[in-house]
């Protein structure tokens, strides 16, 4: 078979466990099998059970006998036969009767040896056939996966990256992520057919690159190709002979590779891939057959974002996250007036300080953590304004940020009703603030949820309005109450012809009969310019920073 790396043989001698929980019935088996083999034992089910669990990725064969002490040989085979990563261990049953081999062999038993034991020659046959079925079973459903390239798919490449490392614990890695950075683009251009001969040419270079009977290598994605190969000090060489290859059959194809170099071993293997993953994104986009490395920057980045993930629930637990609030001023009249505040998260962890909602709001939104904290937040600012209420004769509208993942969620309205009824509040006292950019993906759907939030009387502000994902084209139709200038618009107000701009977005938000909001207003010229352009709403540092909720009360008083 071409592409396969027998890399399950140590010393020339495959690995095969005999449990039995007689100690003769284990040197006679030992005895019969040790030129060929290593053997391993054990002496009840349990015993057996944890070696196959330590060793899953070398052990060739199991030889279980039936009735054991602490745990029995079908009740073991059943959780072998179940577990994904055991289940392709094949096990010869040892028995003394004929009506538990039927038995064994529905479990999941590829054959039987009845004792007595038969000569040694009919039982290393039947051992050799065995592992021979099952290596064979494994590689072709593997090839199968992917006629296309020959190469492993994800699973089997694991396997046998792991197997390989198992045997060679000193060889120095590298873990390698390599595609077509341009695959959409070459895609459109020469069509279907020709993509899949030109990920054949890819596959076919790689393997010239990389040989087999020294790396492992796999078709992961559509455009996406792993290696695991001896470490040298740098593949660029490499990199672009492939490139050249392919560029024979179609020009203009962009590859990238990123390498995570000398792995850490004592990390899982699919975690190494994703470090190579990793330095992979940092090149998209770029016009060039490029290489980048895994670095202390990226691992730095990872360690500190699995920090925060692992400190979340506790963080939680014990109300780290504050919500602080920073207030809105209406400018249409002499003296400007307060009219809401936005609340903004902050976290103060016991070690790390204060860590900034631009640290770990998009974190928590690419695992789904968000979902927690948004109600947490929801919640803490709910009772916040319940507080007030009840202390003070005014209402300051409030407004919370709506995660852009949180508008996938069809419940959405409900959670939010239920969070203002249970805090004793008015959906009116709550303002919602949904970033432009959630109103683009999957625009229909969107759409329809911010309406249904707005039939049931919430107040809608679209957020960082004009920060790129723009919805100019559908802006007219779009359900919102308010328009909160992109922060950007200020920072860039430097000329007059940005200042007019300006003025073009406030004319929109005049348009759709709106107020306009601009945020990020840092400094007495550019509030009053924005008087001037007729502005109805600032936020900003020039009046006040994000305060915790007793700072915050001042302007109750007022
Ligand atoms: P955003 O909703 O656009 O919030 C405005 C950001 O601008 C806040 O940053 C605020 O502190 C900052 N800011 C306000 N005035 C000024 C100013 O004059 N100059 C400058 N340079 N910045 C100003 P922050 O608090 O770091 O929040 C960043 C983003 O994180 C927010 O952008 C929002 O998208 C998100 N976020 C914050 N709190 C929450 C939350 O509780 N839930 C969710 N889902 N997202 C939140
Ligand atoms: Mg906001
Ligand atoms: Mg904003």
């Amino acid at each position: 078979m071409e592409n396969s790396v027998v890399t399950f043989v140590e010393d020339g001698k495959r690995t095969i466990l005999v449990a039995d929980d007689e100690l003769i019935n284990r040197e006679i088996l030992s005895e019969m099998l040790k030129d060929e083999y290593n053997v391993l034992t054990a002496e009840d089910g349990e015993e057996a059970y944890e070696i196959v669990k330590n060793n899953s990725t070398t052990i060739s064969l199991i030889l279980l006998d039936l009735i054991m002490p602490r745990m029995g040989g079908l009740e073991l085979l059943s959780l072998i036969k179940n577990k994904d990563k055991l289940s392709g261990i094949p096990v010869i049953v040892l028995t003394t009767d004929q009506e538990s081999e039927v038995v064994s062999l529905n479990t999941g038993a590829s054959d039987f040896i009845p004792k007595p034991y038969p000569q040694p020659d009919v039982v290393k046959a039947r051992v050799r056939k065995s592992i021979e079925l099952s290596e064979e079973r494994q590689i072709i459903s593997g090839t199968q996966n992917d006629p296309m390239t020959g190469l492993f798919t994800g699973e089997y490449f694991y396997e046998y990256a792991e197997r390989f490392d198992k045997y060679h614990p000193d060889v120095q890695m590298d873990a390698i992520v390599l595609g077509i950075n341009n695959y959409q683009v070459v895609h459109e251009r020469y069509g279907k057919q020709k993509c899949i001969e030109l990920l054949h040419h890819i596959a076919d270079g790689i393997r010239s690159q990389y040989p087999e009977n020294e790396c492992i290598l796999c078709h992961k994605d559509v455009d996406v190709f792993f290696i695991y190969c001896h470490h040298i000090d740098s593949h660029e060489g490499r990199l672009q002979k492939i490139a050249e290859a392919v560029n024979l059959e179609c020009s203009g194809i962009r590859m990238a590779m990123g390498i995570y170099s000398c792995v850490d071993k004592n990390i899982d293997i699919s975690k190494r891939f994703v470090r190579a993953r990793l330095a992979y994104d940092k090149l998209q986009g770029n016009y060039h057959n490029e290489t980048a490395y895994f670095d202390d920057d990226i691992l730095n980045k990872i360690l500190f974002e699995e920090r925060l993930c692992g400190d979340f629930q506790k963080a939680i637990k014990e109300e780290q996250f504050k919500v602080f609030f920073q207030p809105k001023f209406g400018i249409t009249g002499d003296e400007p007036q307060i009219a809401g505040a936005e609340a903004l998260v902050r976290w103060f962890h016991p070690e790390l300080n204060l860590i900034s909602p631009g640290l770990f709001i998009p974190l928590f939104e690419s695992n789904g953590l968000i979902y927690k904290l948004d109600d947490y937040i929801w919640h803490k600012t709910c009772a916040q304004i319940r507080k007030w209420r009840e202390q003070y004769d005014r209402k300051i509208p409030v407004s919370v940020n709506i995660s852009r993942v949180e508008m996938h969620d069809p419940n959405l309205s409900n959670r939010l009703i239920r969070i203002v009824e249970e805090n004793g509040i008015e959906i009116s006292d709550l303002h919602l603030e949904i970033t432009e950019s959630a109103y683009v993906s999957d625009s229909s759907v969107i759409i329809e949820r911010v309406e249904d939030l707005r039939r049931k009387g919430f107040f809608i502000e679209m957020d960082d309005f004009g920060s790129g994902y723009s919805s100019l084209n559908m802006i007219g139709d779009l359900p919102i109450d308010a328009l909160k200038l992109d922060m950007q618009f200020l920072r860039n107000a430097f000329n007059k012809r940005n200042m007019k701009i300006i003025d073009i977005v406030l004319e929109i938000a005049r348009c759709l009969e709106v107020p306009a909001i601009a945020e990020g207003v840092e400094t007495e010229e550019q509030y009053l310019k924005l008087k001037e352009s007729g502005c109805a709403i600032i936020q900003g540092y020039y009046f006040s920073k994000p305060i915790p909720a007793d700072e915050f009360e001042k302007y109750y008083k007022d």
